[in-house]
């Protein structure tokens, strides 16, 4: 008889789609994790044959997918959804958002707000988010405690805040957060100048040579709005992706969220020198702030992955919305049809995103060797019936609803639809007492 060999998880699915080197769909195949670590992705039989698992899993009517990624969002600001809607982005900010941040925002706001958008994210299938907000310690405390792997914003803002007083203090506090974290398995770090209208030519200078000496990515908002491309014309002679370019900003290690507002000659540059764009859809439209050119940057070799933005933007932290919308929105701007096919939106929305964090030898494909960031989607609901192609459902009809089950790093943090590391009535609780003192 053969030795079969011991492993800590055995996933069996009806589809197995691992997005690497090709989205392509295995049919009755098995996912061996062990250690964290996908060991092998072979058919049901094989694997029965070879190994004996401590947890045999077992999902027929399910696909699997490598867990969603999250490119840009502010997870603590789920406590401020819905918060102030139908308003264009400088008044929604600045009459609204920075006023509220500048009175409540502290530890156990980040700490509370950042919970519930865990919670809300794993229950939508994501492994994996792009964070930039204030007190970013308590975020990465979270994030650590619950499970879900992150790119934690090391934010900075050329003005004071309740987290820190000047350019030169965020950056303290970030770096130091970083040093209290070294080679975690699941959290890394980026540097989070906010904007190009928020931090100044001597601050991003200082960024830029931290990003070199520490191999740091670079998390900004740009080209969001025609109106911070105005201001940046008035205040320094150039449109912003400029004078980034001019401080030697753009390169490989650079996730730009949004670029909305992008000449043909930008989006070259933008391609040339290596950057990647964290599209957000949903955010762009409520603004009214405008659609990316994704299709553009695509063709010109860009990397674009998908994010939610903050929930007081979007308002959902929905990453199955924001695939559908971006591939829709490509083709209805292109008039072709076949833009942005189904294949390539699951792309964006998993591979694409690790890339852009630098962690794409570590997740957003399920590859012998990756950690064991897995996501579940129940396929037995009415409406993902009949099936020809379960990757033309996973963005043209699933949503976050059918996920049922979440792994990361090979733990398994979302069990039929149940958060395993946060209490449900815990986050109600937090988000009802900051709902009372958001509205006083
Ligand atoms: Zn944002």
């Amino acid at each position: 008889m053969m030795h079969l060999q011991p492993i800590d998880t055995l996933l069996e699915a009806r589809w197995i789609i691992p997005v690497e080197p090709e989205v392509d769909v295995l049919t009755e195949h098995a996912i061996a994790i062990h250690d964290g670590l996908i060991q092998a992705i072979v058919p049901i039989a094989e694997a029965r044959s070879r190994y004996i698992p401590s947890s045999h899993v077992v999902l027929k009517q399910h696909a699997i997918i490598p867990g969603l990624i999250n490119l840009h969002t502010h997870a603590a600001m789920t406590l401020m959804r819905g918060l102030a809607d139908d308003l264009p982005l400088m008044t929604w900010l600045k009459q609204y958002i920075w006023p509220t941040e500048a009175k409540f925002v502290d530890e156990r706001f980040v700490r509370e707000g950042t919970q519930l958008a865990c919670a809300e994210m794993l229950k939508g299938g994501i492994t994996c988010f792009n964070d930039m907000y204030f007190f970013p310690a308590a975020a990465a405390e979270v994030v650590a405690e619950c499970g879900l792997r992150a790119g934690i914003g090391l934010v900075v803002i050329d003005f004071l805040s309740a987290y820190a007083s000047d350019a030169d203090d965020y950056l303290a506090k970030g770096l130091a957060l970083r040093d209290q974290y070294p080679q975690h398995p699941l959290l890394t770090f980026c540097l989070a100048p906010h904007a190009s209208y928020s931090v100044g030519d001597k601050t991003l200078t200082k960024i830029i040579t931290l990003a070199e000496q520490l191999q740091l990515p670079v998390h900004i908002h740009l080209h969001e709005t025609q109106d911070e491309i105005e201001e940046g014309l008035a205040n320094t002679g150039l449109r912003p992706l400029a004078r980034l370019q001019q401080l030697g900003f753009i390169g490989p290690n650079l996730i730009a969220a949004h670029m909305i507002h992008l000449t043909d000659e930008e989006i070259g540059i933008f391609s040339q020198y290596g950057g990647h764009v964290a599209h957000c859809p949903t955010s762009n439209l409520k603004l009214a702030s405008g659609v990316s050119p994704i299709t553009n940057l695509l063709q010109q070799g860009v990397n674009v992955g998908i994010g939610t933005d903050g929930a007081a933007s979007n308002n959902r932290l929905d990453m199955f919305e924001e695939m559908r919308l971006a591939a829709l929105l490509a083709k209805g701007i292109s008039g072709k049809a076949e833009t942005l096919p189904a294949r390539q939106a699951l792309r964006m929305a998993t591979l694409n995103g690790a890339k852009a964090l630098g962690i794409n030898h570590i997740t957003g494909s399920l590859v012998a060797g990756k950690a064991a960031d897995i996501t579940a989607v129940d396929f037995s609901d009415l409406t993902l019936t009949p099936c020809y192609d379960p990757v033309s459902h996973l963005v043209y009809a699933a949503g976050r609803e059918q996920v049922s089950h979440v792994w990361v790093n090979g733990r398994l943090l979302l069990d039929n639809r149940e958060l395993v590391t946060l209490k449900e009535v815990e986050l109600h609780s937090h988000a009802a007492y900051w709902q009372k003192r958001l509205s006083s």
